[in-house]
């Protein structure tokens, strides 16, 4: 499907972090709640290494487009809607 090759995975132990670049409004949630992990400065501007497991879900829950997505090792995900 075409639109999925536009998603990036971020892998780290526990998680996988994904993120979908057309659907980012720049809202900054992300950057706000874990600027350790989260920096458009950065390549990657994605380093889920930097926090834990819980933190990186409660702020990937924060994201107001679903441009960021996740799925845990013990079975939460979290997708966007179509
Ligand atoms: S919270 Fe979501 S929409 Fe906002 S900057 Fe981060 S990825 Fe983009």
């Amino acid at each position: 499907m075409a639109e999925s090759e536009s998603i990036k995975e971020y892998p780290v132990p526990g998680i996988v972090v994904t993120w979908e670049a057309t659907r980012c409004q720049h809202a900054r949630e992300c950057v706000m709640g874990l600027p350790g992990v989260f920096d458009p400065k950065k390549r990657p501007w994605i380093t889920p290494e930097e926090a834990s497991v819980e933190d990186l879900v409660t702020v990937i829950d924060r994201c107001p487009s679903y441009a960021l997505s996740y799925r845990t090792d013990d079975g939460r995900t979290r997708t966007a809607p179509n």
